[in-house]
């Protein structure tokens, strides 16, 4: 298969012209095969030969996650006798949206990640040890398994966890690549060093990292990537995706943003309005799902606040790439004056080696005011430590939230809850 398609290389104006045309063919799709959309369409007196251009979309209704949860069997375009797969979104705030994928559907996810990680530098004939799940109707780990076979890489599933089993794994299949949420790393680090292996020389060449962020919006690497650098010299690449989008941006070896693979999703980057930003701004992800059968979407808003980069890439592509995600929309705190994200928060966090996990919980108080708890645990017996950690906050984000420490024993059967696909390092309790 090509692993390269020629159109990531093409103008801006052939992409743009590329998509009006996919564009076309999805809104004849929707039309023929969409109840949610006929309605919509209907509804808005849309004639969907008026929609030509990128531009035009704008035209259409945005459709929302509440959309998709209330009318999740309406969003179905195949009869369920041709789904063969049943996902599920991760469903941290209320119930999870369900995804079924066809057949075709399963074949566009295996191109989509088989593409994505060969922008990663992933070639045939690698190894890679996947140490995220595959099962709990986790879209991204089928499509990691699939997406692999297509390319011709072998794959190692371990799953989530038992640092000593990867390393195990790791030593016996010498993967040189591993997907993992990259905290995760730092665990394989210590257990490495406890029990003396020789980790520094192992066959890993790089990782690629699902969950959490690895750079700050310049695309310097923030206080994590550094944490596991410092003491394991490996390539750390960002991959960012959802359910809804059945889409990856996985960055390429030059680690400038995740790369647009043009022939599989439309993005619009939308301010509060649901108007373009301009160039540069950051704003709410905005997508458009191309060749998807069983659950095609239109200007599905993700909630994620992100900028976009268009500048062509070293790479040779020159599609566009997505920043690090600053924050889901529906997180944003707004406490003392100041709006601030989880991640932001978690950073710092994750600069204190003192810290063992933690947990950020956003609740009300008596007022109706955003209130942020830290839960943390600590090895470190400093009764003065609470304060550092506080006036570490302080400097960076100008708030000062309250932290409580919790034993480790407790917090981490919190944060590290088996039924969930990451660490739950954030709780949102407001109403
Ligand atoms: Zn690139």
């Amino acid at each position: 298969m090509e692993l390269y398609p020629k159109i990531e290389t093409s103008s801006r104006d052939t992409i743009k012209q590329f998509q009006e045309s996919k564009l076309k063919e999805l809104l004849i799709y929707l039309q023929d095969h969409s109840p949610f959309y006929q309605r919509l369409f209907k509804e808005n007196n849309l004639d969907i030969n008026d929609i030509k251009t990128l531009e035009d979309l704008q035209k259409i209704p945005t459709t929302s996650k509440n959309d998709l949860q209330q009318h999740n069997h309406n969003f179905f375009c195949v009869p369920f006798d041709k789904i063969v797969d049943y996902s599920t979104t991760s469903g941290t705030l209320g119930d999870p949206v369900t995804f079924g994928l066809s057949d075709n559907d399963l074949e566009r996810l295996a191109y989509n990640e088989a593409i994505s990680f060969a922008c990663a530098g992933v070639q045939k004939g690698d190894v890679v040890q996947m140490i995220t799940t595959i099962d709990k109707r986790f879209m991204a780990g089928l499509a990691y398994f699939l997406g692999l076979r297509k390319m011709g890489a072998s794959v190692v599933r371990m799953g989530p966890g038992i640092p000593e089993l990867q390393w195990d794994s790791i030593f016996r299949y010498k993967p040189k690549y591993l997907i993992t949420v990259p905290s995760f790393l730092l665990k394989m680090i210590d257990y490495a060093e406890k029990h003396g292996l020789d980790y520094k020389n192992s066959s890993v060449y790089g990782a690629i990292c699902i969950g959490e962020g690895l750079k700050n919006q310049d695309f310097a690497d923030n206080i994590l990537s550094k944490k596991i650098k410092e003491k394991w010299d490996i390539q750390l690449f960002s991959t960012y995706a959802s359910t809804e989008m059945s889409t990856a941006f996985t960055e390429c070896e030059f680690q400038v943003g995740g790369h647009q693979h043009p022939e599989l999703i439309i993005t619009e980057i939308l301010d509060e309005n649901e108007n373009p930003v301009q160039e540069g701004e950051s704003g709410e992800l905005t997508i458009t799902t191309l060749g998807v059968e069983a659950i095609p979407l239109l200007r599905f808003k993700t909630g994620d606040l992100v900028k976009a980069h268009y500048e062509p890439c070293q790479c040779g592509r020159n599609t566009m790439r997505l920043s690090p995600v600053i924050g889901r929309k529906q997180q944003m705190i707004k406490y003392k004056g100041t709006t601030l994200y989880p991640p932001a928060m978690g950073d710092i966090l994750n600069d204190f080696n003192n810290i063992l996990c933690y947990q950020i919980v956003i609740q009300s108080d008596e007022i109706g005011l955003d209130e942020i708890i830290i839960k943390l645990s600590t090895d470190n017996e400093n009764e003065n430590f609470v304060n550092e950690v506080r006036d570490h906050f302080r400097a960076k984000l100008r708030v000062g939230p309250k932290i409580e420490i919790v034993d480790f024993d407790i917090l981490s059967k919190i944060v590290f809850n088996p039924i969930s696909r990451k660490p739950i390092n954030f709780i949102d309790l407001r109403a």
